[in-house]
């Protein structure tokens, strides 16, 4: 069964969009999930210039593990080359959504196809 090769202007387009999305987005293999967030913390010492101030600047990756929530502290000098890779997982997870969308379009197309075929004798 060839459901992916649902015939006709729409399956075609979708295809075209399916492999430029696949040619765009080989799986990246150092992306991250989550998402990377600024909050800032008082750090409790009464004579820390945070004290006055609205604490001391800290970022954090919040991502799932098996359907758990993780928050990971990560250093500030690190956020530049940790920003980019979590923009590319973000990316490739949305690439990838699209593409099953996609298939189960093309899916739904040919059987369509297939029904009229059937009815039409
Ligand atoms: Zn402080």
């Amino acid at each position: 069964m060839k459901w992916f090769s649902a015939r006709g202007a729409v399956a075609s387009r979708l295809r075209q969009r399916k492999h430029a999305l696949l040619r765009r987005y080989p799986v990246p293999e150092h992306a991250l999930p989550g998402s990377l967030a600024l909050t800032h913390r008082r750090c409790g010492k009464p004579t820390c210039h945070c004290a006055s101030g609205k604490g001391h600047p800290m970022w954090s990756l919040t991502f799932m593990v098996e359907g758990k929530k993780r928050v990971e502290r990560i250093p500030t000098e690190w956020v530049e080359e940790i920003r980019p890779l979590v923009l590319e997982g973000r990316a490739y997870k949305d690439a990838v959504s699209e593409i099953f969308a996609i298939n189960a379009q093309l899916l739904a197309l040919w059987r369509r196809q297939h029904q009229k075929k059937k009815r039409g004798g």
